[in-house]
């Protein structure tokens, strides 16, 4: 998701990033007015790729805004020449597919274009009133040698483009959502995206043919779609893959009448950072290598039982990555016990399932690619 794309601050707390195809917007402006009026002022080529830029940021400020009326916030912004993506904190709720879920998605879709068909139509007004000389509806709609203009026509643009049904431009997104009603996240998501690639597809054959801006636009979409193909892959590994396909089942436990020192010398001899505590056959606590430590060095050598932590999450093995991951981050923990009817069968750690998420991943795209060719 970060690779391409290179950081530009934070807006209203959510992480900026953009998206490497701005510089390729940056060329595409001088080549193409260079070519239709010979020389180009390179101010204001800049200032007509500032102007785009600010109406996709406040396009997806529109959808930050909403996600974060709606309890979903937008964990980061990563901005393309045709809209960007926010990027939404889904570990924050769990998400049951229900009413809820695809109504507030349809509303969080619509927020950005909506932003920009604002825009478009309030300077249009202002600039029909004060100052009629701009000629609104003369060509070239979108051309650096007239920014007043160029701000209407570009909003408009955006607005009526990101409304197209061909995920992941928002008009897509809306699809998803109803998709979503009938068929399971993942499955919706796929069926989008196939949709945006026809058309991503169909824009750029007719764009070489009609408008290369068009071209352009479904370059960017492929670009898009890959993106979003990416996370609906890291989804669906978090969704489907259950605890007891990547649990550690090999691991060393304390006890709680152990001694810190004895717990230091038995973490040294493995490769687990957390160990759950336990008495006989019941799990009493969980305790880190850095705690074990930490209390050895403050307060000497003590038990196990009065430096662990006693409050702490366990998952059944049937349960999903993303329900135990949820868990992990929810409390801040490290270290969740897998149990079966009460008793102990592994354990997950935040490092194991990175990992193995990492794992699955990649796994799943040799999959695919092995069924593609
Ligand atoms: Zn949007």
């Amino acid at each position: 998701m970060r690779s391409w794309s290179i950081p530009a601050g934070r807006i209203l707390g959510i992480e900026l990033r953009i998206h490497l195809t701005f510089l390729f917007l940056l060329v595409f402006v001088w080549l193409t007015e260079s070519a239709s009026r010979g020389s180009v002022s390179i101010g204001r080529g800049l200032a007509l790729v500032g102007i785009i830029f600010g109406s996709v940021v406040l396009h997806e400020v529109g959808h930050a805004l909403m996600g974060m009326q709606a309890g979903v916030p937008a964990k980061a912004i990563i901005l393309l020449p045709i809209g960007g993506v926010t990027v939404f904190d889904e570990t924050q709720q769990p998400l049951e597919p229900g009413v809820l879920t695809w109504k507030r998605d349809i509303r969080v879709a619509f927020s950005g274009p909506v932003v920009n068909l604002l825009i478009a139509f309030a300077a249009g007004s202002i600039l029909l009133a004060v100052a009629p000389e701009i000629r609104l509806w003369a060509r070239p709609w979108v051309h650096s040698s007239n920014l007043p203009r160029s701000l209407v026509w570009a909003n408009l643009w955006l607005g009526v483009l990101n409304l197209l049904p061909a995920y992941p431009l928002d008009g897509g997104r809306v699809l998803r959502a109803l998709f979503s009603r009938r068929t399971d996240p993942v499955r919706a998501t796929r069926r989008a995206v196939t949709i945006g690639q026809v058309f991503a597809t169909l824009f750029m054959l007719v764009g070489m043919l009609w408008n290369i801006w068009l071209t352009m636009i479904g370059f960017f979409l492929f670009i898009a779609a890959q993106l979003e193909e990416r996370s609906a892959v890291f989804q669906s590994v978090l969704e489907t893959v259950r605890l007891e396909d990547i649990m550690l089942t090999d691991f060393a436990t304390l006890s709680p009448a152990d001694t810190l020192e004895d717990a230091l010398e038995k973490a040294v001899h493995s490769l687990q950072d957390d160990f759950p505590v336990i008495r006989g056959s019941d799990m009493v606590g969980v305790i880190s290598k850095q705690k074990i430590l930490q209390a050895l060095r403050a307060e000497g050598n003590g038990y196990v039982q009065s430096v662990m932590n006693r409050i702490f999450e366990v998952a059944q093995k049937k349960e999903s990555l993303a329900s135990a991951f949820r868990k992990l981050t929810a409390r801040n923990l490290s270290i969740i016990p897998v149990v079966e009817d009460q008793r102990l069968v592994g354990i997950v750690t935040l490092q194991n399932l990175m990992h193995s998420m990492a794992l699955l991943a990649e796994s799943r795209k040799l999959r695919k690619a092995a069924l593609n060719s």
